[in-house]
């Protein structure tokens, strides 16, 4: 029976490009997600959108001099484009700056105020007497009051990865220009968060199918007992406040942000059939998804929950299956230091199913993972070229020259060459399996190991060679390795979505892997296969240097 898969996927910030962190973290596992899904005939809807709110936005507009609006949408732009280019399958992706988003966010809001769960208080807000402004959080620099780590921001620790009030900071200054600054008296609204508790441990319990360190993560708040939050801000570019006295105050990004998931659904119904289409995702049999950085945890298994508890009637995540960490070189990624490898400029140059391999292969799940030149430039050669490629080269090259470019005839087959297939058909069920419960690694590993068991059975068959002196044993090996690559390339098409779209069209299929679905398809003997070319390009060990001397090297 089809299953209904809603895929959320963390809302980047318009403020700057997307890099590999990103793409691990988030982007590539919900992308792989979601084709498997639709390819095993479910139906998927996989939602994201640009965060264009926010103060970093509006700070780096002053320092260009511009809107923060021309910020977000020259971002929001260039995030469209790379999705196009990586593969990254969006049914819809959209910003948090449309007037259903803010209709949909100031609905919550007020229907939360209602029922209690919203209240007003006063709290004290950062404000740099120098640069005469309100500071928001992430401006905010001082001690932890937890770790004692001294540069710790007001949002959140960086060091120990606690939430912050910036008022519970040590020596607190200004993170612009480096001034002490103040705390001055400002009237915000709070989201209720302690309220929810004891609904949020019940539910929190249940949910055994998380993965550890989303599970620990969310038990390490719960035990500490959560604490209401400021949902407001003292700035002048967001979402208004739907309240007489706050003109000049705007929803915090972090309150509205992950009400996109709702209001990016609502959107994508309105040319999807209307209300029914999103009300068939989050009011009826559905299973949401969010994927997100492990540095995301609280704000999707505790606040938005609490949030959705409180309105009431909607489902909540199904599971949350946060990332860890990438690191690039064997060291912590940092945009400010230009530690980063930015994603416009990796495709810019290289295709886009070796880095998919890549960053799959060593999908920072359980743990954070590391990615170097050099490694890229190794499993691009030595796993996707040799290993799987040159299977697919061999074969269908063969074929083509010496079957008058058709799958043979075989008459019954072998020992080795069913068990071949066998092992094809159940390398099929078990990544099914491990792709159901989001473990991408495992599941790719289990599919490469498939192509060289495929490469093993080729060498030790030598059709090159029978095909002299008995050429129904080449055909028949030949029609088994077929068969074996053809299933290959349904496999990998959630992981490899581009070579695996050229190998449905060289082994002479009509259409897309899509359409054939989640099965083992076999070639038909007499089908016609196209010239093939090469599925992916060598990489000159010169990459490796030229790239990793960008490391690290700031512009201008
Ligand atoms: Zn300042
Ligand atoms: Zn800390």
């Amino acid at each position: 029976m089809s299953e209904r898969i809603h895929v959320g996927v963390a809302w980047p910030y318009a403020n700057g490009p997307l890099h590999l962190g990103h793409i691990a973290g988030a982007y590539l596992p919900a992308d792989i997600f979601a084709r498997y899904h639709r390819l095993k005939g479910n139906e998927v809807l996989m939602v994201s959108g640009s965060d264009q709110h926010g103060a970093p936005i509006t700070i780096r507009a002053e320092q260009e001099s511009t809107t923060p609006q021309a910020i977000a949408s020259r971002y929001h732009q260039q995030f469209l484009e790379c999705w196009e280019r990586l593969g990254i399958s969006f049914d819809l992706f959209t910003t948090t700056g449309t007037a259903s988003h803010a209709r949909v966010a100031q609905d919550m809001f007020l229907t939360l105020l209602d029922r209690g769960y919203v209240y007003r208080d006063r709290m004290l807000q950062g404000y740099c007497p120098k640069c005469r402004r309100f500071l928001p959080d992430r401006y905010l620099e001082g001690t932890c009051p937890y770790c004692s780590f001294p540069k710790a921001r007001g949002d959140e620790c960086d060091a120990c990865g606690k939430p912050m009030n910036p008022s519970e900071l040590g020596d607190v200054h200004c993170y612009i220009c480096g001034a002490p600054s103040t705390f001055k008296e400002s009237e915000h609204f709070f989201l209720r968060l302690s309220a929810f508790q004891d609904r949020l441990k019940a539910w929190v319990g249940e949910q055994t199918h998380w993965r550890h360190n989303t599970l620990s993560t969310t038990w390490k708040f719960l035990d500490e007992g959560l604490k209401d939050r400021a949902i407001t801000r003292d700035l002048g570019w967001g979402i208004a406040v739907p309240q007489e006295g706050f003109e000049d105050k705007r929803i915090y990004v972090w309150f509205e942000a992950v009400i996109g998931y709702l209001s990016a659904s609502k959107e994508w119904a309105e040319s999807h059939g209307g209300d029914a289409a999103w009300q068939a995702f989050w009011q009826g049999e559905a299973k949401i998804f969010n994927f997100i950085g492990k540095d995301n945890i609280f704000f999707h298994t505790l606040v938005w929950p609490a949030m959705l508890m409180g309105y009431g009637g909607l489902n909540l995540p199904y599971d949350v299956p946060a990332n860890e960490f990438l690191t690039i070189e064997g060291t912590k990624l940092s945009t400010s230091r230009n530690w980063a490898v930015w994603l416009p400029d990796y495709l810019e140059k290289y295709d886009p199913d070796p880095l998919r391999y890549v960053l799959s292969i060593n999908m920072p799940e359980s743990r954070d993972s590391d990615f170097s030149w050099n490694s890229f430039v190794r499993r691009n050669n030595d796993e996707l070229v040799a290993t799987y490629g040159n299977l697919v080269h061999r074969i269908l090259t063969f074929t083509y020259r010496n079957f008058n470019g058709a799958v043979p005839s075989t008459g019954e087959l072998d020992e080795q060459s069913r068990g071949l297939i066998g092992k094809a058909e159940a390398t099929l069920s078990e990544v099914d399996r491990l792709l159901y419960c989001c473990s991408f690694r495992e599941a790719l590993k289990q599919a490469m190991s498939l192509a060289q068991a495929g490469n093993r059975y080729l060498d030790d068959q030598a059709p090159w060679k029978t095909i002299k002196v008995d050429p129904e044993s080449s055909a028949k090996s030949v029609y088994t390795v077929l068969s074996l690559v053809s299933i290959l390339k349904t496999v990998l098409y959630p992981f490899l979505p581009f070579s695996s779209e050229k190998l449905h069209t060289f082994l002479g299929f009509e259409g897309t892997v899509a359409d054939l679905g989640w099965k083992c398809t076999f070639p038909v003997v007499g089908q016609k296969l196209r010239e093939p070319e090469p599925l992916f390009a060598k990489l000159d060990d010169s990459v490796i240097e030229v790239e990793t001397n960008r490391l690290g090297h700031l512009p201008g």
